[in-house]
């Protein structure tokens, strides 16, 4: 059987490159003798490919000295509860709820000080991302928490707000797919299993100035002052999330770094946008200005027609293109992963499907 096209949110597809060296690796790695599953963290072999996987989003995302990185265990939702517990120093902190997930984020905070969420878009079933010019943040807030890509809904930040707290970022469905100007931020944190490796891995990139305030409550486990001296390893990481990790990485310094990938991923974007834009059939979900390069949302408008057309992909080798439960229709999830080629692909069939069907 050949290899499909998997439009899935996540766990998503992983590049080709990435899966056979895993599979080469698989039995012995290098000249160790053994799979990097079995290693110890402890030892040199591994901490050489920690150090690497570092050093490699270090430089793909021009992370500043200032700025600690941290693989971490529990995904990014583990962090809806560590973000407010490291930084909840005033016990108060701002969210902007754009999302599902930015929701949960907010939930998830409220049970350790005041949370404010100054702007939301969840009256109008997310479609947008709310204007963040003019909104008014919270005299004395320990931060600021966005979702800069709304995985469910389609929608992504087109600008960035300017508060005076640190910008706290869930970057896990856009991390590496554009670039980022880290300076801007105080924590950027992603699951793992969007663009970058296997799931309950968590990403996070804070600055050095925000350690050390956690509350005596914290977890030690989700002390990010700990992690860091540990090198996070105050527990046994996730040693082959990680690996894998640092393949990707290794492909994407292969494929041109994140200014090349955001050039190919807009491309792939245009491609599906457009052809909705013009179809008798699908119509796109996400208010054009806020549309999201890595989910795509659509609908036909008919429940029965949208179920016909994911199941008639799926025949043809286009996986996993239906929505979330809580929006329903399509979504077609377009990584860095995801070649053009995949993409093309897919409109080649929706217009074919759309002849049929209109
Ligand atoms: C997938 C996702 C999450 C949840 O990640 P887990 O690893 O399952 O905890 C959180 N936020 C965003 C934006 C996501 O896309």
């Amino acid at each position: 059987m050949d290899r499909v096209y998997n439009f899935s949110p996540g766990p998503s597809q992983l590049a080709l490159p990435v899966l056979e060296k895993a599979q080469k690796d698989l039995l012995i790695y290098g000249d160790t003798g053994m799979s990097v599953m079995e290693m110890s963290h402890r030892s040199k072999m591994y901490t050489d490919i920690y150090d690497q996987a570092v050093a490699d989003l270090r430089d793909l995302m021009a992370i500043p000295e200032e700025y600690e990185v941290l693989f971490l265990q529990g995904g990014a939702t583990q962090q809806f509860s560590a973000i407010p517990l490291n930084l909840m120093v005033n016990k108060k902190a701002d969210y902007i709820d754009s999302g599902n997930f930015a929701h949960l984020a907010a939930e998830e905070s409220k049970r350790y000080g005041q949370v404010n969420v100054i702007a939301s878009s969840r009256e109008d079933t997310y479609a947008y991302v709310p204007e963040v010019k003019g909104l008014s943040f919270t005299e004395g807030a320990d931060y600021l928490h966005i979702t800069q890509n709304n995985t469910i809904y389609g929608t992504r930040f087109v600008e960035l707000p300017e508060s005076s707290a640190p910008l706290v970022c869930d970057a896990s469905s856009m991390i590496l797919s554009e670039k980022m100007d880290v300076a801007r931020y105080g924590v950027i944190y992603a699951g793992a299993q969007k663009n970058i490796g296997p799931s309950g891995l968590c990403v996070l990139i804070v600055r050095k100035d925000l350690l050390g305030h956690a509350m005596e409550i914290c977890p030690k486990l989700l002390n990010w002052e700990v992690q860091a001296k540990a090198g996070s390893m105050y527990n046994t990481p996730n040693t082959w999330g990680i690996y894998i990790a640092g393949l990707t990485f290794q492909w994407l310094k292969e494929m041109g770094g994140v200014a090349e990938m955001e050039k190919i991923n807009i491309e792939k974007a245009a491609l599906l946008y457009d052809f909705l834009d013009n179809s008798q059939l699908f119509k796109p979900t996400a208010q054009a200005k806020y549309r999201s390069r890595m989910n795509v949302t659509f609908v036909t408008g008919d429940a029965e027609k949208d179920a016909a057309f994911v199941k008639a992909a799926a025949g043809a080798g286009l996986v996993n293109l239906k929505g979330h439960r809580s929006v329903g229709g399509m979504r077609a999830s377009i990584y860095n992963a995801m070649p053009v080629a995949g993409v093309k692909k897919l409109v080649e069939f929706m217009k074919q499907f759309e002849k049929e069907n209109a």
